[in-house]
Order: C-alpha cells, then structure tokens, then sequence
C-alpha cells in the first residue's frame, strides 16, 4: 500500500540514462579495458601469424639459396671447366684459338655465354674472342690479371670483383687462370668475362614479390644483384658488417634493413665452399607477412567487432545499473518521506517478515500496541492478550484472510489491552509485500493510528440518533427497535407486551405562561419521574414534544399494563418543583396489549395511539385501553 508514493524527483526514462556522465564515464573506462584486453589479444594473433610467416619465409629462402648457390656454383664450374679446356687449346694452337671459343660459347650458349681474353706476360691483351682486331689493351694493372702475373704461379681460378667493361660497358666478373708456357712459368692470363646478369638469372625463373632480391657477393662486393624489376642494382657495392660469420658457418638466416636499398627483409645466405662466394635471398618482411596478411586482417575485423560488441554489452549493463541505482534512491527517498510522514501523523509502522518471523516495531507503534522492544518474535498467538477478547475473533478473521489471499488488504479496528487494564482504540491497515523473483510474499507490513477520539464521536453520534436530547430517554426511532424486538421475543417466548403512550395535558400554558425553559424542566423531571417507576427491562421514551411511549418488554396480563398506565397517571398528577413554582399537570394515557391490539410494532403502536387520543377525547387526565383487534396475531 505504499507502493504508490511518488518520489519527488521523477527517474528519467530508460533511455536517458544512456547519455548520463556517470554511464559514459564507466563505458570509456569499461571500452579502455577492453580495448586493452582485445589489443593484446589481435596483437598475439598478429605475432603468431608473423612468427609462422616468418618461419615460412626463412624455409623458403633457405631453400632458395641453397638453390641458388647450386646453380651459381655449376654455372662457374662450367666456366672454369671452360678456361682450363681453352687454355691447353691456347697453349698448343694459337692460331684456331678463335674459332674454338666461338664454338664452345655456341655449345654453351643456352647455359652461359662469355668472352675469354688471352694475355701476355706483361697483362696485354693478346686475344679477345668477337673481334677482328684485337686491341692491344693493359690489363696487368687488374686484379684478375696481376694476381696471376704477379702470385706464385699455382693454378688457381680467380673470381675479380664486378667490372665495367672498358670497351663494352657491361658490368661482369672475370674468372681467370694462369697461362704457361712449356717450363710450366706463367706465360699470361687466360680470362673469361661473364655478364653478373647471368648470375642473376635464375631470379627471373621465381616470383618472391616486389621487395626481394638475390645477391652474390664475393670478399664483400656485391658481385651481381637482382631486387624486383631492378637488375644488377648496386652491383660492385662492397658490403660491410656482416650479420653472419661465413669462415664458421656455411649457411644462416637473419633479418636486417637493407644497406642498399632500405628494405627491410628476412635473408637466408649460403657459402660456395669452393669459390669462396655467398649468395643471399632476401624477402621483404612485408611481402613474407602479406601471406598472412587477410588472417591478420580478420584478427583485427573480429577484435573490432568484439569491442564494439563489448562496449555496447558494456553500455547497456551500465544504463541498467544506473537506472537501477536511481530507482534505489528514490524507493530510499520515499521510504523516508513516508516514514516521516507517518510518524508526523502519529502513526505507527511495522514489518513483519514472515520467513524469519521478526516483528519490527516502529517507536509509534511500540507505544500504541504496549510492546517495550523494537524487534520481537511473532507467532499467531501474538494477538491474544493484547486485543480485546470481544474484538480477538475479527482480527483474527480478518488477518487470515488476507494471508490467505482472499482479501486485497488487511483493515482491523480493536481495542488493545493495557497493562493497567484500560482500553484503547486502534486502526490497523497491513499488506503482503510481495519478495524474491518468484515473487512469493516475504513480509507484511502494517501501519497503526490510535482512533480514540474517532470511537468516541462516533460513540456519541449513535447516542444521539438514538436517544433525546433533552431528556435523555430512547427516542422514536429506538423505542421502534425496541419494540421490534421485543415482539419477536413474544412470539419466540409466547409472552405478552404492552406499549402505553402519554401526553401531557394542557403543556402549551405552561411555556406560554412560565417560558420555554420551564418546560423543558417539566420534560425532563416527567422523564426522570416515569423512569425511576418502571422496570430496568422496561424502556421509556420521548417520542416528541410532549409525548411519552413505555415498553413493557415482559407483561403477565392486561391488568398489569392496566395498573403500569395507572401508576403513571397518578405520577403526573403528583406536583413538580422547579426553581420557583410547583406545577400540577396531568396526562392522558393510552395501553394497547400484544397480542390482543395486534401482530406487529405497527399495529401496536396504533393502537397506543388511538387510546391515548381516547383518553384525551374523554376529558383527559385518564387512562384509555385500546381494543383488541380483531385480526389474529401471527
Ligand atoms: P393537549 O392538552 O391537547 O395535549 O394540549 P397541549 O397544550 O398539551 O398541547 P399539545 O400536546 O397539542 O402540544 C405540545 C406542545 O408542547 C407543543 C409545543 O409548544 C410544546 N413543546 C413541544 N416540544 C417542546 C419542548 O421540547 N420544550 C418545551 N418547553 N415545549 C415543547
Ligand atoms: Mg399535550
């Protein structure tokens, strides 16, 4: 029954609390742990797949490379095979020299084309196959030429670093071998130039990405390189700083910027034991992790979508709790309204939790039921010694019915027992308060007022509707229920009952003459006089103005109503003394007996009425019987 008290601050609608800083706050704080939580899940995604790319990448260019340094190696194998077979042929016969290196190269045109120069002792150029006329070009001040010139005469294959040709500018390595002549001294050099983009050339048969490349490097120049569309880049480059020890190691892996081009990549090299070369296949570590990039793609769409997915679960869940928080207070802030409100009224609340059976007594309350202790037990015979044994019976009716459930409230007005014996009046209103998520009634909770002052207006109020204000005495409408009554103890009983009616006689003079108020002092020591003459049983009434009525419940005979009307008569007659004069009056007396003047309240009081008016006819101050009726009583 308190469910219905408004808050003063209305709750906004579910909606708004959407947008409350209290919800934005802990949903940025909320979004910020889980962007946390999500990052470091798309991020150890992320590794993962770049670790697996990596792995990839590097079995991949291991592979290559080694692949690469095989077909490198047969392609100087094949040239140096070539040297050693054309430099007997230079030694024995000069003079066919050019047609039998033109006829290898035909032989050897699909795997590798090179030109080969034959120099003397001094390095000067004394055969250079394609052309007519050989040039007699310096060549002891190269490398590839003085090393032999100059070395300890053993025949071995020199491979120079990348140079430009000085007649054809084209980038190539000269791989050499001593000549000699026929006391086995070097006699010149014998050199077969080969393009560094042969070398390059297997690049072309692979497609690693736009960020790769393949280099052979021999004593840290860059012997001829291949990166995407971009042959022979950087070639004769010398490179320093290696990430790799080839004098320990013949193969490795690792990951560096590139100095030639920037490039960040993922490397595998491998030796050429026997040419003292390295090649290096090199792929962009963002080409290798592209593989894996619509997975790493999908990692970040789905931790995306998962973070909105949260967020809004967050923001959601915070809106719920807001709304539910505010609804707290309020419920808080109404409880206290109408806690203060009730105890401005003087009334006094409890709560009874029926699971526990705690009775919980407001200090109101307290005093109004005449319990000394805020919390006691309850149990159903609680009720008894407090409540009026008259009033018990109801009370308890009433709160079983609502336990029940067959009444919507619980309403009780009773009186409850001092300890000093007295009695006061109090209005009790309960309700089931309905508990838990099945909603099953948990408690009750009632309120208690005192209705003292109430009971006693009321009490007067029937008094007053009941009985004359003058004198005192029943008036018409009790004298009816009386007799009404009375008859059905008759007929119950087969008793009989007698109604007198008596007016005053000539009463007009006397408030005519004394004044009204010596009247009234008349009605009321009439009444008075009559009253004490009758029976405890027997009921007097002023039914108006001057008329009287008598009941006389219980009657043995006609006679004895007879001699009732007599000796009222004879009261009348006797003098009144008011204030300042005595009055003599008289009356005149009507009897009508049941059952002789009839069945019913009506019929009798007819009857007493007609007698009276007899009496009065006759002369007045006598007493009149009315007749019997000749219908049957029922
Ligand atoms: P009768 O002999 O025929 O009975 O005449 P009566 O003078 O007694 O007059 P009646 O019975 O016809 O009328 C009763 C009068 O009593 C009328 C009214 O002036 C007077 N009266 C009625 N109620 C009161 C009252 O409460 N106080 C006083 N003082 N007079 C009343
Ligand atoms: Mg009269």
């Amino acid at each position: 029954m308190f469910t219905n008290a408004h808050p003063a601050t209305p709750v906004r609608g579910p909606a708004g609390a959407y947008f409350r800083p209290w919800v934005l706050l802990r949903t940025v704080l909320f979004m910020l742990a889980c962007i946390a939580a999500v990052g470091t899940g798309v991020t150890m995604e992320h590794a993962k797949l770049r670790s697996i790319a990596k792995a990839e990448s590097n079995r991949d260019l291991s592979n290559l490379a080694r692949a690469f340094s095989e077909e490198v190696g047969a392609t100087i194998s094949t040239v140096d095979v070539s040297l050693i077979a054309l430099r007997g042929h230079w030694q024995r016969d000069q003079a066919s020299f050019a047609s039998t290196v033109e006829q290898l190269n035909r032989q050897l045109r699909r795997k590798v084309f090179f030109q080969v120069k034959a120099t003397d002792r001094q390095g000067v150029v004394r055969f250079a196959s394609g052309r007519t006329e050989t040039p007699a070009v310096d060549l002891s001040d190269r490398a590839h030429v003085r090393t032999h010139l100059q070395g300890d005469g053993q025949d071995r294959l020199f491979i120079s670093a990348p140079v430009i040709g000085r007649t054809s500018g084209v980038w190539s390595v000269q791989l050499t071998r001593p000549l000699y002549d026929a006391a086995g001294k070097v006699d010149g050099v014998i050199v077969a130039s080969v393009a560094t983009a042969y070398f390059a050339r297997f690049y072309n048969t692979i497609d690693l990405g736009p960020g790769s490349s393949i280099s052979l490097v021999g004593s840290g120049v860059v012997l001829a390189r291949s990166s995407g569309r971009n042959p022979n880049v950087q070639v004769g480059a010398r490179l320093t700083g290696y990430p790799y020890d080839p004098n320990t190691e013949r193969a490795g892996l690792f990951r560096r910027v590139s100095r030639i081009d920037g490039i960040d990549r993922y490397y595998a090299w491998h030796k050429l034991e026997d040419y003292g070369l390295i090649v290096t296949v090199g792929l962009a570590t963002a080409d290798a992790h592209a593989r894996y990039g619509s997975r790493q793609r999908f990692a970040a769409i789905m931790g995306i979508g998962i973070l909105l997915a949260l967020s809004m679960l967050g923001w959601t869940a915070f809106a719920a709790r807001y709304n539910r928080r505010r609804s707290v207070k309020a419920l808080e802030e109404a409880e206290v309204r109408w806690k203060l409100a009730l105890s401005a009224s003087g009334a006094g609340v409890w709560d009874l939790n029926l699971k526990t059976g705690r009775l919980l007594l407001s200090s109101q309350a307290q005093a109004l039921l005449g319990i000394d202790a805020g919390i006691v037990p309850w149990t159903v015979g609680a009720l008894h010694g407090k409540v009026h044994p008259d009033d018990l019976p109801a009370v308890s009716a009433a709160m079983r019915a609502h336990l029940d459930g067959r009444s919507a409230d619980f309403m009780a007005e009773y009186r409850v027992l001092r300890a000093d014996g007295s009695t006061h009046w109090i209005s009790e209103r309960a309700a089931l308060v309905n508990g838990g998520e099945l909603g099953a009634p948990k408690r009750v909770v009632g309120t208690v007022t005192n209705i003292d002052q109430r009971k006693l207006a009321e009490q007067e109020m029937r008094y007053m509707a009941s009985h004359d204000a003058l004198t005192g005495l029943a008036n018409r409408t009790l004298f009816r229920d009386r007799l009404e009554q009375a008859l059905l103890h008759a007929k119950r009983d087969d008793n009989m009952l007698a109604v007198i009616y008596f007016d005053l006689d000539k009463f007009k003079p006397v408030n005519d003459n004394y004044g009204h108020g010596m009247g009234d002092q008349l009605l009321v020591q009439v009444a008075r006089r009559v009253r004490c003459s009758l029976r405890k049983s027997d009921t007097l009434a002023r039914l108006g103005g001057d008329e009287f009525g008598v009941l006389l419940a219980t009657c043995a005979s006609q006679a004895d109503a007879m001699k009732v009307a007599e000796n009222i008569l004879s009261l009348l007659n006797m003098p009144f003394e008011t204030d300042s004069i005595a009055l003599r009056i008289s009356g005149s007396v009507g009897v009508a007996v049941y059952p002789e003047c009839g069945p019913d309240a009506a019929g009798l009081v007819h009857c007493a009425d007609q007698a009276m008016y007899a009496a009065k006819q006759n002369g007045r101050n006598q007493v009149a019987l009315a007749a019997a009726s000749t219908e049957l009583p029922g």
